[in-house]
């Protein structure tokens, strides 16, 4: 290919460490694509320009010194606008932080900006990540690179257009149920889930805090380890961040599947589910039969009733982390005259758009006396049995499989006026969430529209290297190598 921003990581840092091209050359050329794309697709809400290029000058000047920061040294990547930037305005696509520049970098931030990663802006997300389409956005919703007429799922649907169509090397979103394998899936990359507590959750605005957890897009399974290995590890500034060191999760890429004991989940291959979804699944099952895995059929009944308990769990924690945007302390205050208490009900009202307040509201009553346990107490027993249906799962299996999305993309406005319908985007990626094990989507084709297909690989906790392992192989296996029309720089703006 012939233009910089198409190159994967591993790619571009090798032309780099060659001399041949500079950070500056990557940045300007993902900067020159979403100059073409950004009119059509919205992919960003901040383009920090300036901070880039500084980062990209340094970068370039610490290699001419022989100074090397590893595989993300001088790499353009993009970050979902949930993740706190120093200095840069960070909003989770929310009224209410309109403007706020938080004072301080997360850990994950801060762990690539030690790599040596060009942080080039701020994606848009559904609001506070609540939503599978980015139409959630107080800000305009994000397009799908293959189809404009499509959404790129979400919530994190920012962060996987610009990783599709090239205005990012890379990037990262948030997976509470699901926000970055389903938007990966819609948009032909990768994206993968960490096992919860392997990426610190500091300076990530909280959703629910049990499920929350930043995961890298990208555009190979080789690049997906590169921008997980910059971000993993203990930080004591999460209370939930696994101690001790940190698994070598590229260790298998070119191992292949030979032996590998891989389960197909029964109840995630049935109803509901795209016949052409379906279909592409079942062929990527054959071609690691074929490649030497025992491929196995495997129940998990109780992956009936997660998605159910996700969504009393999920809003019952938002309701709480929520409660600290009272217009007193950050972003938006309502200027209606009244009390104190006056005050604090107009910033909110006016602040939150209205999936946030529908979250607020059920998360609220879940957790009324008189509810609590017939509702949250009732969907955290559902946890602890999706849980063993892993468990069980895991000692008969090396990895599961899945499709990653029920359908591939739908159209702008199809599901946004059903919340049950949008909620049941996420009906195979939110078990790995209840579980807190990791999960990634490889793209292995496209529909008959031209869509996106994406399948799921799930591990047990902290079994990176063998979830990776079978990723490496289906990419190998389908060759999925086509871009969106829009990743060219011939296509005019708009
Ligand atoms: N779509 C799911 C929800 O709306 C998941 C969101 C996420 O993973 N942040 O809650």
């Amino acid at each position: 290919m012939s233009d910089l921003a198409d190159l994967t990581i591993t790619e571009a840092g090798k032309r780099l460490r060659s001399g041949d091209i500079t950070s500056v050359d990557l940045l300007d050329a993902v900067t020159r694509r979403a100059s073409v794309t950004e009119s059509h697709l919205h992919a960003f809400l901040t383009l920090d320009g300036e901070g880039a290029r500084a980062s990209a000058e340094r970068a370039d000047a610490d290699l001419a010194k022989g100074t090397d920061h590893g595989p993300l040294h001088g790499i353009p990547v993009a970050l979902k606008d949930n993740m706190c930037t120093i200095g840069v305005e960070t909003t989770a696509s929310s009224k209410i932080l309109k403007g706020w520049k938080p004072p301080y970098d997360g850990t994950a931030v801060a762990r690539l900006k030690a790599a040596g990663a060009v942080i080039t802006g701020k994606t848009n997300l559904d609001e506070f990540a609540m939503g599978s389409s980015t139409e959630n956005s107080a800000f305009g919703e994000t397009r799908n690179p293959w189809s404009t007429d499509h959404v790129p799922g979400g919530s994190s649907g920012g962060s996987a257009a610009a990783a599709a169509v090239g205005s990012a090397f890379g990037s990262f979103g948030s997976d509470t149920g699901g926000s970055v394998r389903q938007p990966a899936a819609l948009c032909g990359v990768v994206g993968m889930k960490p096992t919860y507590g392997l990426v610190s959750r500091y300076g990530l605005i909280a959703f629910a805090s049990s499920l929350d957890q930043i995961g890298p897009f990208s555009r190979s399974v080789e690049d997906s380890v590169a921008l997980l290995g910059a971000t993993a590890g203990w930080d004591r500034y999460d209370a939930t961040s696994i101690k001790g060191p940190v698994p070598n999760f590229g260790g298998s890429l070119t191992t292949g599947v030979q032996g590998l004991k891989i389960g197909i989940v029964k109840e995630l291959m049935g109803e509901g589910i795209d016949p052409q979804v379906l279909a592409a699944t079942i062929a990527v099952a054959d071609k690691l039969t074929d490649a030497g895995a025992h491929v196995v059929e495997i129940s998990m009944p109780s992956t009936e009733y997660a998605l159910s308990a996700y969504y009393l769990i999920a809003p019952a924690e938002c309701s709480a982390n929520l409660a600290r945007f009272d217009g007193v302390r950050f972003g938006h205050r309502s200027t209606v005259e009244g009390t104190t208490e006056d005050m604090m009900a107009h910033s909110r009202a006016e602040g939150f758009g209205p999936e946030v307040v529908r979250r607020i509201l059920l998360g609220t009553y879940a957790l009324s006396a008189g509810y609590y346990d017939a509702f949250y107490g009732q969907a955290q027993k559902v946890r602890t049995l999706v849980r063993n249906d892993f468990t069980s799962a895991y000692a008969q299996v090396d990895v599961l499989i899945s499709p990653t999305s029920p359908t591939t993309a739908f159209r702008i406005g199809e599901r946004a006026v059903d919340p049950i319908a949008m909620y049941y985007s996420d009906v195979c990626t939110i078990p790995s969430n209840l579980s807190g094990d990791p999960a990634i989507s490889v793209p292995i084709g496209l529909d008959d529209e031209g869509l996106p297909i994406g399948f799921q690989i799930m591990a047990p906790a902290l079994g990176e290297e063998v979830m990776y392992q079978v990723a490496a192989a289906v990419e190998r296996l389908v060759e999925f190598d086509q871009r969106p029309a829009l990743a060219t720089s011939e296509v005019a703006p708009v």
